[in-house]
């Protein structure tokens, strides 16, 4: 790198953190940002003497924005040094050993938002400060006092600082954008600029209703006399702050490293975005002595998980046509790794959201993955375009049948029932798990037997022959035999997968067993009323019911009578504390889940997937997260798997909400 082009890369640089500090909305990735940063590192361990003054490398964060007071600090906020990987980890935990011996080092989640400082005075919340340049922040009090899991009032007679960062959970991050798209507003690139974007509101209500969350992590200005900082942050989750739950002491680098993977492998569970672990030596008078650089305290770094946000090209707009005819614009990008997957497909879910968020083929775009959420496009950068994108037009027929497309504004759908893709798919998902389960049909198999015109629609699957079978490629005697014998044991099946598999738009599992429970096989004659009146049932469902029974008797016709379909007797269950109650299941179990949820229906119980007022008993597991701490904040009882199983054996005493026993280990607000 050449000076001018180490100037170069500082302007950017401060262009990037001016997009991402002060207006929330960065125009690159946290990746591409540090690559840079990097650089720009290496070149001033050279050339010490040229060092500009306004590099990021010699300043927190960036100036504050004058849109609110501006407030001092008691005493300083840092930035983190980064580690991002087993060496530079080991050369790190080298360079304190060296001079200390035994040092313990605190690990917690680094969890990605904005910090905040709250300024606690004779036990009273006086003041909440964001970092800006880590001397001086903005006042965003009046905001802070709309975040729940921020004290207003503390047990401490002195003056101290609380430090932490403000986050927002994923699911929230997604309703904001959600709704931001509706309003036609800008989207948030991540939900850490939702956070921060979130905090800085001057409306406060906006503030309010963005549901954000504070997760403590440090002390600032104080006059504790807890020596280390394990008992500091024990002591301040003590206060009535969130505690990450993910924590723990080591003594070396290996440690470190162990527990790093730990909780990368738990990294999606965490309802809130982590970008890595943080490092911090837990005596603090040996953090007094390490004292800090310009920019990081010496005795603390950051260790950086792989990013799941990346920067790419749009190559080309392609579209699936679902079971229903519904027709699903897919990103087609320039492959990228994200965690270890290449990344070359992202949903764009409909076409209206092309439009509205102004994606264009040949654009810039920043990619998300997280865990095993579909990849999506979260922004496009349209500063980085040179006049050659393509506007992507919606399409006017099927790209597989090529018949006339119904616009419907969000949904464009394929209305010829014969459309190959239809078809496909509507067999594919007939032997789905949640229809009738046939072992050795998967997606290649159906199109297979689709396209040697064996198999037209899903009735023919129960005819097909030996000698049919034999003629596929890749089918010898013993693959063919399994499947024949996989779809003959579909009859006879519970009435509810013949009524699922059907596939009858916004009929699913739950709705086809209630179906079942109250019309048996012959829920296609039921009135239009008598299915209103089910509980869970609304008109779109019952208009879906009714058009499709109007439109498909026959083919109803064809399959009960080629399944025989059957009503389970309903044994009335035993008296037991569960009987007609509501139950979720949460955190993982001793078996798996379906077995409990099984056993909770034998027992008359119903169960569902997320907790209300109405919800009786919560039944957690190992790392129950969000929804045990819906039920502890609706005060619905807790059970353990233990204490459920004990009270399905011993007796039929309904639980109360004194039972629930202690919270498990580790929190991760699934
Ligand atoms: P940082 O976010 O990497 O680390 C420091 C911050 O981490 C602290 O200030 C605190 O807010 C937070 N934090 C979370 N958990 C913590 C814990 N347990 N203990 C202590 N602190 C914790 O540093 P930074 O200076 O805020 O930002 C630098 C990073 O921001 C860059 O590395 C880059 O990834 C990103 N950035 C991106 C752009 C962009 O355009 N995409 C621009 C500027 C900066």
């Amino acid at each position: 790198m050449t000076q001018t082009d180490y100037k170069n890369a500082v302007e950017q640089l401060k262009k990037y953190s001016y997009h991402y500090y002060v207006l929330d909305d960065p125009i690159t990735t946290d990746e591409e940002y540090d690559i840079l940063y990097h650089k720009v590192v290496a070149y001033e361990a050279q050339n010490s003497s040229h060092i500009l003054a306004d590099s990021p490398t010699q300043r927190v964060g960036d100036v504050p924005q004058d849109k609110f007071d501006k407030a001092h600090h008691l005493s300083r906020m840092w930035s983190l040094e980064d580690i991002f990987n087993r060496d530079e980890l080991e050369t790190w935990v080298n360079r304190i050993t060296k001079g200390y011996g035994d040092v313990r080092f605190y690990c917690e989640p680094k969890f990605d938002g904005a910090s905040l400082n709250l300024i606690y005075d004779n036990g009273v919340l006086v003041q909440a400060i964001t970092r800006g340049d880590g001397t001086l922040g903005e006042d965003v009090t009046q905001n802070a006092k709309t975040i729940q899991s921020i004290p207003l009032s503390i047990d401490y007679s002195g003056r101290i600082e609380i430090r932490g960062e403000v986050v927002i959970f994923k699911e929230d991050f997604e309703k904001i954008n959600e709704d931001r798209l509706r309003a036609g507003e800008s989207l948030f690139a991540n939900p850490r600029n939702a956070a921060a974007g979130s905090l800085r509101q001057l409306d406060t209500r906006i503030t309010a209703s963005r549901r954000l969350v504070f997760m403590p992590y440090g002390i600032g200005d104080n006059t504790l006399e807890l020596k280390n900082l394990s008992e500091r942050m024990e002591w301040v989750y003590g206060l009535g702050f969130r505690n990450p739950h993910m924590t723990h002491l080591c003594t070396s680098a290996e440690e470190i490293e162990t527990f790093y993977h730990e909780m990368r492998v738990e990294r999606d569970n965490f309802a809130m975005l982590l970008d890595g672990m943080v490092i911090k030596v837990d005596a603090i008078a040996v953090q007094d002595e390490l004292g800090y650089t310009v920019k990081n305290p010496r005795w603390a770094a950051a260790y950086k998980f792989p990013a799941i946000e990346k920067l790419t090209t749009l190559r080309e707009v392609i579209m699936q046509v679902g079971r229903s005819g519904v027709v699903t614009p897919v990103a087609i990008v320039e492959p990228v790794d994200i965690e270890g997957v290449s990344v070359e497909r992202s949903t764009l879910h409909n076409f209206d959201e092309i439009e509205r968020k102004d994606i264009r083929i040949g654009d810039k775009v920043i990619i998300l993955r997280s865990g095993d959420v579909i990849p999506k496009i979260v922004k496009v950068i349209a500063s980085e375009r040179d006049g050659s994108e393509q506007v992507i037009s919606r399409p006017k027929h099927c790209p597989v049948c090529g018949s006339e497309l119904l616009d419907e504004g969000a949904l464009i759908k394929c209305q010829n029932m014969g459309c190959e893709a239809r078809v496909v798919n509507s067999i594919i998902y007939f032997a789905s798990k949640a229809c009738l389960n046939i072992d050795g049909l998967g997606d290649k198999i159906v199109e297979a037997l689709h396209q040697s015109g064996m198999v037209k629609e899903v009735s023919d699957l129960f005819s097909l022959t030996m000698d049919q079978l034999l003629s596929l490629e890749g089918f010898k005697e013993k693959k063919s035999r399994n499947l024949l014998d996989a779809i003959s044991a579909a009859k006879g099946c519970d009435c509810w997968r013949f009524i699922n598999a059907l596939g009858i738009e916004h009929i699913g599992e739950v709705a086809s067993k209630t179906l079942c429970g109250a019309f048996g096989t012959s829920f296609d004659t039921a009135t239009r009323e008598e299915i209103l009146a089910l509980e869970g049932f609304g008109g779109e469902m019952v208009e879906s019911i009714l058009e499709f029974v109007r439109v498909n008797q026959e083919k109803i016709e064809r399959l009960r009578t080629i399944l025989n379909p059957i009503v389970p007797i309903k044994i009335e269950a035993a008296e037991n504390p569960f009987k007609g109650k509501s139950v979720v299941i949460t955190g993982s179990m001793s078996v798996p889940r379906d077995s409990i949820k099984a056993l909770l229906e034998e027992l008359g119980a119903k169960v569902a997937s997320s907790v209300s007022k109405k919800t009786d008993y919560v039944v957690y597991g190992e790392d129950a997260g969000s929804k045990y701490d819906k039920a502890v904040e609706l005060g619905v009882t807790l059970l353990t798997e233990g204490e459920f199983r004990n009270l399905t054996v011993l007796s039929d005493e309904a639980p109360t909400a004194q039972g629930s026993s202690v919270k498990p280990k580790y929190s991760l607000f699934d």
